[in-house]
């Protein structure tokens, strides 16, 4: 079954918005991302089976108004077939000082708006939620900090070095309202309360965002949820779970075009759309309903209402996430016909975001990777050659069991850890490691990423389920046009 493709007219003010601040980003790159992002929205995509009444959803959400802007209508219907819903957020969305000075003029001090409005925006939830159809019990809250997920995946592990959100200033959960006042800014809590929520609710669908989120809370959710998966007792109900899809909120330019165009289908980014995206048509209560959601959350659409509006759309979309298995040891994972026995290779697009048009030095366009049981190596490709100006990083964070991970960043001429060893090459970075570096895991999740400052330009995310690699959670490989390495 396919969805029904609807005709719209081409929205010439969004061109020439873009127009008007493409100075910032370079016209050529962000014209073309644009328009094959607009011409991506159109494609015909299966559907997206909506739950039945014999469902246990969990959602996962870093954010307030997350569950609205991707599932407002998945859980709308899910409530509708009587399907148990629970969502999780993980943070109370206290890490957005613009918000927190427009919303709370009169506080004194940044971090007290910031932790008002992290009050605000729990019940700005609870008031959509409502308008969804959800009783609030449907809601769990923990309070980790916004803006600092990754941190905590990145660096803080442990209780006793817990991350200080610089918003809120807090160190631990400050909300006498959320699941565990109190508890440490780390990932090991984080994952405890992940794997309690997974225990409890024992899912048959799992909802969490998608791996390839430009937002660093988006990703390291993904990256918590992995984690917690893999770290669940054997067997533990794996066959009543059916399945885990991601949504997508934070893309670049995307959703295009940006604003009010409720007639109009939503659609992946053009460099994703060979994924395995399902889409689910939503009716017109739905939509109404999910429109009165949105408007909920006030303190945003104040600030953001453009980029909200953006997601009331006739659909919405989720990707599936290859089936999980930690057992899973394949080999070799290739999608140009050169699979070798413990080699992983991948391509990225090149130029998928404004930002990484304008800035090629950190585009990241292919990772290969070889583990065969004592060494592991990787070579990390970019569009352009390597350069002083840019942060070159590498995060290997072993799963089975979960722990911080091995970092290394590129220092001028060489790797920051002494028994890393590699060299650049032009466009090309190399590291090679002794695999008892890593802790005997199996299962990794390597993350490459590379950062201007403190803006992270790109980011790349695959586990690799064996030491004869493969990537398992993994959207399936994609190739487009502008795809070569
Ligand atoms: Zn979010």
């Amino acid at each position: 079954m396919r969805a029904e493709r609807p005709k719209v007219r081409l929205p010439v003010g969004a061109y020439v918005g873009l127009v008007a601040r493409s100075p910032l980003y370079g016209t050529a790159a962000a014209v073309r991302a644009y328009a094959a992002n607009l011409r991506a929205r159109n494609g015909d995509r299966p559907l997206h089976s909506p739950p039945g009444p014999e469902d246990r959803l969990l959602v996962l959400c870093p954010h307030p108004d997350d569950e609205v802007l991707a599932l407002g209508g998945l859980l709308q219907r899910a409530v509708a077939v009587g399907a148990r819903v629970r969502i999780v957020f993980l943070t109370h969305g206290d890490g957005f000082p613009f918000a927190a000075y427009s919303e709370m003029r009169g506080v004194g001090g940044l971090w007290r708006a910031c932790r008002l409005l992290g009050t605000v925006r729990q019940q700005e939830t609870r008031a959509a939620l409502t308008e969804l159809g959800l009783p609030h019990e449907t809601a769990i809250f923990l309070g980790y900090p916004d803006g600092g997920l990754h941190e905590l995946w990145l660096t803080h592990w442990s209780p006793d070095q817990p991350y200080r959100s610089r918003y809120t200033q807090a160190d631990r959960v400050p909300y006498e309202n959320a699941r565990q006042p109190g508890t440490p800014y780390c990932a090991r809590a984080v994952l405890d309360d992940l794997s309690e929520a997974l225990r409890r609710e024992r899912p048959t669908r799992i909802y969490a965002p998608h791996p390839q989120d430009d937002h660093g809370d988006h990703w390291a959710t993904f990256c918590l949820l992995t984690a917690a998966l893999r770290a669940r007792p054997n067997g533990a109900w794996d066959d009543e779970l059916r399945g885990v899809y991601s949504y997508l909120t934070h893309h670049g330019d995307w959703p295009v075009p940006q604003g009010r165009w409720e007639k109009f289908p939503l659609g992946p980014p053009a460099h994703l759309a060979h994924g395995d995206w399902a889409t689910l048509p939503l009716t017109a209560e739905e939509r109404i309903a999910k429109r009165r959601a949105t408007a909920r959350h006030r303190s945003q659409m104040r600030c953001i209402g453009r980029f909200l509006h953006s997601f009331l759309r006739t659909n919405e979309l989720f990707e599936q996430l290859s089936p999980l298995s930690p057992a899973d040891a394949s080999l070799g994972l290739a999608q140009d016909g050169l699979a070798m026995p413990g080699v992983f290779r991948s391509r990225y697009p090149r130029g998928d975001a404004p930002l990484r048009a304008a800035v090629p030095a950190g585009d990241l366009v292919g990772l290969v990777v070889r583990r065969d049981g004592t060494r592991f190596q990787a070579v990390l490709r970019f569009a352009a050659p390597i350069s002083p100006g840019i942060a070159y990083h590498l995060a290997l964070h072993p799963l089975v069991p979960p722990g911080p991970p091995l970092r290394l960043t590129w220092r001028g001429n060489a790797w920051d850890l002494p028994d890393a060893r590699g060299q650049a090459r032009e466009r090309t970075l190399e590291v090679h490691l002794e695999d008892e570096m890593l802790r005997d895991s199996q299962p990794l999740l390597v993350t490459a990423w590379t950062q201007l400052g403190l803006i992270w330009v790109d980011r790349i995310c695959v586990e690799l389920a064996a030491s004869h690699a493969r990537a398992s959670m993994e959207p399936r490989p994609r190739s487009g046009p502008r795809d070569e390495g």
